[in-house]
């Protein structure tokens, strides 16, 4: 096999990754404002997509977070930016059901990002970026930490299978001292600088 196309292939996992990753946060994200309309925090619980197991207050209301509100209603407008946009680069034509509501324009989002991505790179490092901040910036409306947590990919750099996302800071660290290789989590077209080149993307 040939340097070029062992490169393009691990550039095509990293794209997967990429693409897996943030299916996961746009899940969460879903899931996330649905519970923030309680004002109920959605922790503990990554990775999956089912539907959270979150129970009502049964006591009298909290008083109203403005930051609660506040993520709420721009996550409501990142799904009234992008939800056309992703319908467009899909050539979906015609009115789905449920097209303006929130939840299910974020879970439509994340089914189809792996496609969104095999079309526009561009558009969907766009749309990671807002899945990425916006789900951060629910889990601190909650009053949670995001905290970081492992990858089982290989570290592009040193091979070692220690790289951790930091939510909080939106990268991707190796945790290995003598590699130290870190990334933005949010998209794949800002590659490093010793790897030039262009994408070759298969999802
Ligand atoms: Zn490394």
């Amino acid at each position: 096999m040939d340097v070029k196309k062992q490169w393009s292939e691990s550039e095509a996992r990293r794209v997967e990754a990429h693409v897996k990753r943030t299916r996961e946060r746009l899940r969460d994200l879903a899931d996330r404002y649905i519970a923030l309309e309680g004002h109920i925090p959605a922790g503990g619980r990554r990775g999956g997509g089912d539907v959270p197991a979150f129970h009502a207050p049964a006591g009298p209301r909290a008083p109203l977070r403005v930051e609660v509100v506040d993520v709420r209603d721009e996550v409501a407008l990142y799904v009234r930016d992008f939800l056309p946009r992703v319908r467009l680069s899909m050539r979906l034509k015609g009115i789905t059901r449920g097209a303006g509501d929130v939840r299910p324009g974020l879970l439509f989002m994340a089914r189809m990002l792996p496609f969104v991505y095999a079309r526009s790179a561009a558009l969907g490092d766009e749309i990671s970026r807002g899945a990425w901040d916006l789900e951060r910036r629910a889990a601190w409306a909650a009053g949670e930490v995001p905290r970081p947590f492992a990858l089982t990919d290989p570290c592009g750099g040193c091979g070692l299978h220690s790289l951790w996302v930091v939510p909080e800071r939106m990268v991707i660290r190796c945790g290995n001292p003598a590699c130290g290789r870190q990334e933005s989590v949010s998209g794949v077209s800002v590659t490093v600088a010793s790897q030039p080149g262009r994408l070759t993307l298969r999802v």
